[in-house]
């Protein structure tokens, strides 16, 4: 019979192994079961996070985050859970058929970005060069004075397209399947910042020298850096299955200290509502950790 684990961690991205390490230096039993497709490890080089003049690559950022779990006796398991129930006093969790019983869950299990309309080894290494980027608030920095291109239409890519504004005056707004779908306000706050308005369908991306050219109905054009701003899937289906409250795009609504819903189930990181940063989802974790501890000490003083 599998030991009954003070919590259990799904997923082992920036979130999840910051968990790890806080429960793990607390002394409690725990496993962190991974799925192996972080988006941190997506990341070419991270400018933004703290801590790390020149930058940091986001594989680089997760080998070193599980090293220092594994210092304190915290390995990660490869594998994706698939379902959760309650049992009446543990949570059981399904690994490829193995039961995993724990006392709380940590959901630390991100999200996923649509993407575009790409192959996906054209794609990776188009998002190594910088030529597609997903993340205005970490590196639009690196766009500054480009020539970049939103794809995207709604609310979404009309918010999108003019934060980058800030960053250069050379930007395009593009409706990626059909014609745009704008208020009038947002027409005029975009042409209020001489952002270009081009209508879809888009034909698939290419890549071309140091370019990223999209095919639209008005020709070809090519930019220094698109950014698709195609919503992403929020990986919350788990908690929803038992009941947890999500908020309208999917994420878990959590309260202040990273407890959804449902009693000993708790969540960090992008799959919770709030900024989609590493350094949101280390906090978060940090936060949900320590809940974790004192609850589950409100059933008995955890003491060696
Ligand atoms: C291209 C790109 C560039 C970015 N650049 C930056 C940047 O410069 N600075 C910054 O702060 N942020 C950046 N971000 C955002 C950052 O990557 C995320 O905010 C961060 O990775 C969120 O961490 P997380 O642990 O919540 O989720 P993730 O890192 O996505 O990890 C979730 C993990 O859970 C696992 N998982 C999911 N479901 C299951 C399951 N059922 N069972 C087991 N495992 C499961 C997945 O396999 C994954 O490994 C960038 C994102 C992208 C895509």
């Amino acid at each position: 019979m599998a030991p009954l684990l003070d919590c259990l961690i799904v997923g082992g991205g920036p979130a999840g192994l910051t968990a790890a390490i806080y429960l793990a230096r607390f002394h409690l039993a725990l496993r962190i079961v991974d799925a192996g497709d972080s988006r941190a490890a997506l990341i070419p080089l991270t400018r933004n996070h703290a801590g790390y003049p020149g930058g940091i690559s986001g594989r680089e950022l997760l080998r070193r985050m599980r090293e220092q779990a594994a210092e304190f006796g915290a390995e990660v398991i490869s594998g994706t859970i698939e379902r959760i129930e309650w049992q009446g006093s543990a949570f059981s969790a399904d690994l490829g058929g193995r039961a995993l019983q724990a006392r709380t869950i940590l959901l630390a299990t991100g999200v996923v970005n649509n993407r575009p309309d790409l192959a996906p080894s054209l794609h990776d290494h188009a998002l190594a060069r910088g030529l597609i980027r997903y993340c205005p608030i970490c590196d639009g920095y690196e766009v500054t004075d480009k020539n970049v291109g939103v794809l995207g239409t709604h609310s979404h890519g009309c918010n999108e397209a003019i934060f980058l504004r800030m960053f250069t005056k050379n930007v395009t707004l593009i409706a990626p399947d059909s014609l745009h779908d704008l208020s009038p306000t947002e027409r005029e706050r975009l042409g209020g910042l001489n952002v270009r308005i081009v209508d879809g369908p888009c034909a698939t991306l290419r890549v071309e020298h140091d370019a990223i050219v999209v095919p639209t109905p008005a020709g070809n054009i090519p930019f220094d850096t698109l950014y698709p701003a195609l919503g992403s899937r929020i990986r919350s289906e788990l908690a929803i299955a038992l009941g947890a409250r999500v908020s309208p795009d999917g994420c878990l609504l959590v309260d202040p200290h990273q407890r959804t819903s449902i009693p000993g189930l708790y969540a960090a990181g992008d799959v919770s509502k709030g900024l989609d940063q590493i350094s949101h989802a280390m906090g978060e974790a940090g936060v949900a950790a320590t809940t974790i501890r004192n609850d589950l000490a409100e059933n008995g003083p955890l003491a060696r």
